[in-house]
């Protein structure tokens, strides 16, 4: 099941999306409870099967506009530094990283940052280019856990039992304010710079450990790796944060990017006005939005 937050005729509903045939079903009148709301749908996840899309009702995909499909979420989203073998490689030579010295490839546990919820982008909006404040936006393409039923001190043998679904972001990145506050939040959380969607597809659907993630600038291939590639995989990721912050459900974890990004480049390729980046992962859509002309 492949779930959307859409707006039509500026009220906005969840649906069941059928991509193929480019359609939304609004979820059924039964469940109305849930309003607009994923995260109080999440909440009772266990009834999934139930869910309940109003097959009968058919709405033409261009008919609306998709949000994120969290679009507001309730706290900040979890984040995943250097994660992939190639990019952590990357990125410590790129000289971009405050936290680590150069050698100092691949990280002992997992980095884990937060980005702020009003960084939360629709598919297909517009990613401010904010050149008041920084020169260098970078894209990162991710695959990104939604969590079901929360917990602390979940096991990574129970993780999974914790996953809703999965999406796709984009944890588009301030390089020079990244490097500059050393820290990397305020270079992580700029307004606008978490694309998220075009959907949540239920964990049922997905293998999580064999995705490919590939992402274009401007119709060229930077980003072209698997899953399966991660450094800390989805359970210790799951087990290492739940081990004393509760998760909970609605929860989104970005589990880091692949090599190719703009830093790897050298000279870097830093994101200008008007670039358009498309994210694509295996059962989750594709992911576009443009660096917009203006901040
Ligand atoms: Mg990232």
């Amino acid at each position: 099941m492949k779930l959307v937050t859409y707006e039509l005729a500026g009220a906005v509903s969840l649906g069941v999306i059928d991509p193929q045939a480019g359609m939304i079903h609004p979820l059924s009148e039964s469940e109305s409870a849930y309003g607009n709301e994923m995260v109080s749908l999440i909440k009772r996840h266990t009834t999934l099967n139930t869910i309940l899309a109003t097959e009968a009702v058919r709405i033409a995909l261009e008919e609306v506009k998709l949000l994120a499909p969290i679009p507001c979420p309730a706290k900040n989203i979890f984040c995943v530094g250097k994660n992939y073998f190639e990019h952590a490689q990357e990125f410590t030579q790129s000289g971009f990283d405050a936290t680590s010295k150069r050698g100092d490839n691949v990280p002992d546990n997992p980095i884990i940052f937060t980005k702020a919820p009003t960084t939360v982008t629709a598919p297909g909006d517009d990613v401010p280019c904010h050149d008041a404040v920084s020169a260098q936006l970078d894209y990162e393409a991710e695959l990104a856990v939604i969590i079901g039923q929360g917990g602390r001190g979940i096991t990574k043998a129970e993780a999974y039992d914790h996953v809703f679904g999965y999406t796709i972001t984009n944890d588009v990145t301030a390089r020079d304010l990244q490097l500059k506050h050393r820290q990397w939040f305020i270079g992580k959380s700029l307004d606008g710079t978490c694309p998220m969607g075009p959907w949540i597809a239920s964990a049922d659907e997905i293998d999580a450990e064999n995705l490919s993630i590939r992402c274009w600038i401007n119709g060229e291939l930077r980003q072209n790796a698997n899953s399966r590639d991660l450094i800390f995989d989805i359970p210790t990721l799951i087990e290492t944060l739940s081990a004393g912050i509760r998760l909970e459900p609605g929860d989104i974890i970005s589990t880091g990017t692949p090599a190719g990004v703009g830093i790897g480049f050298d000279p870097p390729r830093f994101l200008a006005p008007g670039d358009v980046m498309k994210i694509e992962i295996d059962g989750l859509g594709t992911l576009e939005n443009r660096i917009a002309k203006t901040a």
